[in-house]
């Protein structure tokens, strides 16, 4: 125990060299009395997790890329740091897992963070969630292991963030018990909302990697863009909060003021608003069921307008397929989430143009969707199948 009564929690953050990872190690700097790092982890970025290694003392750093942990490991050394380097994907579900680790934060990008999240569910921890696609592809399953083992789930994805936070504290899942009709999820259109389908699909990676509103990794701002990001959302508030599709509703909310809301059966909307600043729900999340301080400016209402508009699925087919993979069920939604990250990825290279994201997606899901989703083993070969689907289609585009 350090100073008072606090006990202090023991976290491990995957994908500290994210930009949810280094928001939560921010709001984690301002509370040295409630939290111990025990480990970070990283990919590529070597200097990044140096930093963060001097700054926030852990005791394992974990580069997934053998290479990138070398280099660490070298810098480390030099340093005289007491930090252990490990490397490969192993070694992330092990400090994940570790006894001594009671909160994980979930911050890798895309369904690379699956199998450690996973192993923590298993293992019981308190997981705040970043890695919305872990819960895309593996739902039913992530679910199932949340109730078997007692881990907590708090979700840190803004609009699921609000919507924890506008449901009633003892919200079991059942609609009707609690008065719940739906969940509104508010999306901020990205940054082609205005653009005609012409100049969509005209639009390079630099135009859909700046978000009017939030500042984001490339993939999950090419997400937004595509509005993606509300499907995979949808798919994400279905098994968070056991809502069938039906009552999961999209409205665009350009100002990214409002973050979420629930509609209750007496006609109350709760929402719950703020500045868009992820360190809100991260703060939420790393506090919980205690409120602290997030270093995030205050909310300035006087002479704003907050507007809201219906989604537009014929410019941004992505959110439609998303509805599509949800009805569908089994491995739909883990084809859905590896095609689409196999098709950012080769936007992003400028290798496709913008309107081949859904294209490839219809196309993979057409090709795929209807397996078996019952083990761990069936959703990563649907993962596999789908990335090599994507790959034949996206490569067959080139000029
Ligand atoms: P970033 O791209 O900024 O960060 C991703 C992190 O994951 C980095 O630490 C990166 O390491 C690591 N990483 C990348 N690939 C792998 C891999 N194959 N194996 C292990 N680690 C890997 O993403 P964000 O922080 O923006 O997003 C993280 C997650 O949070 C995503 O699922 C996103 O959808 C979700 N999210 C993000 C929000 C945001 O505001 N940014 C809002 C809501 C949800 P390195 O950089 O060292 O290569
Ligand atoms: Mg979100």
């Amino acid at each position: 125990m350090k100073s008072g009564d606090i006990k202090p929690r023991v976290l491990t953050i995957l994908g500290a060299t994210g930009t949810i990872g280094v928001n939560t190690l921010d709001v984690v700097a301002r509370h040295p009395d409630r939290f111990e790092v025990f480990a970070l982890t990283g990919a590529t970025q070597v200097e990044r997790m140096l930093e963060q290694c001097r700054t926030h003392r852990p005791r394992f750093a974990v580069m997934s890329e053998p290479a990138a942990a070398a280099a660490l490991r070298a810098r480390v050394a030099a340093e005289g740091l007491a930090v252990e380097v490990l490397e490969g994907t192993a070694a992330l579900t092990e400090v994940a897992t570790a006894p001594e680790v009671d909160t994980l934060m979930a911050a890798i990008v895309g369904a690379a963070g699956l199998p450690a999240t996973l192993a923590a569910a298993q293992a019981g921890k308190r997981i705040l969630l970043a890695n919305k696609e872990t819960l895309v592809v593996s739902g039913q399953l992530f679910m199932d292991a949340i109730a078997a083992s007692g881990a907590e789930l708090l979700p840190i994805d803004s609009e699921h963030n609000a919507i924890f936070q506008a449901l009633p504290r003892d919200f079991s899942g059942d609609f009707q018990q609690a008065g719940v009709k739906a969940l509104w999820l508010t999306a901020s259109g990205g940054p082609f909302r205005t653009l005609s389908a012409e100049a969509i699909a005209a639009a390079t990676p630099a135009q859909a990697v700046a978000h009017p509103n939030w500042v984001m990794g490339k993939k999950i701002s090419v997400d937004s863009a595509s509005l993606m990001n509300k499907g995979l959302e949808v798919i994400e508030a279905r098994w968070l909060f056991n809502a069938r599709p039906e009552q999961i509703k999209v409205v665009v909310h350009p100002q990214s003021i409002v973050h979420s809301m629930v509609e209750y059966a007496d006609g109350s909307v709760i929402a719950q608003m703020g500045t868009p600043d992820m360190r809100t729900p991260i703060a939420y999340a790393l506090g919980f069921p205690e409120r602290i301080e997030a270093g995030v400016s205050a909310l300035e209402l006087m002479g704003r307008q907050l507007t809201f508009e219906a989604p537009d699925t014929a410019r941004f087919p992505c959110l439609q397929l998303a509805f599509d993979a949800l009805a569908a069920g089994g491995n739909a939604a883990a084809v859905l989430n590896a095609a689409n990250e196999v098709a950012v990825a080769r936007f992003l290279d400028g290798a496709v143009p913008f309107p081949a994201i859904a294209a490839s997606i219809a196309h993979t899901l057409d090709a795929l969707a209807g397996g078996a989703a019952d083990t761990l083993d069936d959703l990563l070969e649907a993962d596999r199948q789908a990335r090599s689907v994507a790959d034949a289609y996206l490569g067959a585009l080139r000029p």
